[in-house]
């Protein structure tokens, strides 16, 4: 076997240094959007495929024979590539995504990002922070009327609203740290995707905990037909069910 590792996410990291502990030929790829990333155990590639025949063309040309996509759940073009690709090399792929947070009554759910652009839009209230990632900013880059609290990993290069402080970090936050946040800043109104897993949930308790409302948008399925894996422990399971020889 020779796995690919398309990553970016904690779990991917983790199911490679478990993958590499049992001496697995295994190969991470990340985007290379991140400055400074935390790199996984073994070898890793950076950059971009160049579409769904460039994956399908690296598939073939690297001998890999399983495919994992191990992306952020927002992460929709790559999922959308790598389930092409492997079908045109036909390569096994699985689908490794944690499960989404449980919504919340209270929540306000958007199916997008324009919808949460729109949402924003008609909240009265004045401070707003938006946790949605640098590359969405631009969206919100017309709104002159509320004051933005933004918080991403790298500085943003294209278009960010006017009434912007931002704030540089990666988490994993704290429910104490979050709560103070909200607080020093006068914040009414959350908006965030719906990434699931504990290193960015602390902002929804902080946000329940101090009336503080939240926008959610949702998460995009993954591709049609996929296998999809919730855990790291499911994904390890699926590749030994296909080595026929069970890892770990
Ligand atoms: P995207 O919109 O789905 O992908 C855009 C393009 O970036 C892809 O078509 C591909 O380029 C390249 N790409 C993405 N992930 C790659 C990977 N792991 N290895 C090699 N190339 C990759 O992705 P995105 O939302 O910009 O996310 C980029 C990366 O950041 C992903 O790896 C994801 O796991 C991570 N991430 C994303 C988010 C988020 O909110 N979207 C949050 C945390 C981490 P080519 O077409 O040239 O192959």
């Amino acid at each position: 076997m020779r796995i690919l590792i398309l990553g970016g996410t904690g779990e991917a990291r983790e199911l490679a240094a478990l993958l590499v502990a049992q001496g697995a030929d295994v190969l991470s790829s990340l985007a290379g959007r991140v400055r400074a990333p935390r790199l996984p155990d073994g070898p890793v590639r950076v950059g971009g495929f160049g579409g769904a025949g460039g994956l399908a063309a690296f598939l073939r040309e690297e001998g890999i024979t399983h495919l994992i996509d191990a992306t952020h759940p927002f992460a929709g073009g790559i999922s959308a590539n790598a389930a092409l690709a492997a079908a045109d090399a036909g390569v096994p792929r699985l689908v490794l995504r944690r499960p989404a947070w449980p919504a919340d009554p209270s929540w306000q759910l958007a199916a997008d990002m324009a919808e949460a652009v729109a949402a924003v839009r008609a909240w009265p209230g004045d401070g707003v922070f938006l946790t949605t990632g640098r590359r969405d900013l631009a969206a919100f880059a017309a709104d002159d009327a509320h004051r933005f609290l933004v918080r991403t990993v790298d500085p943003p290069e294209g278009a960010v609203p006017p009434r912007m402080t931002l704030i540089l970090d990666r988490g994993p936050y704290t429910v104490r740290g979050e709560s103070a946040l909200l607080r020093e800043h006068r914040i009414g109104l959350l908006v965030s995707k719906n990434s699931g897993g504990p290193m960015t949930a602390a902002k929804l308790r902080a946000a329940a905990d101090l009336g503080v409302q939240v926008v959610m948008v949702r998460r995009p399925p993954p591709p049609p037909g996929s296998a999809v894996a919730a855990t790291v422990a499911e994904a390890l399971r699926w590749i030994g069910g296909q080595s026929g020889d069970q890892p770990g």
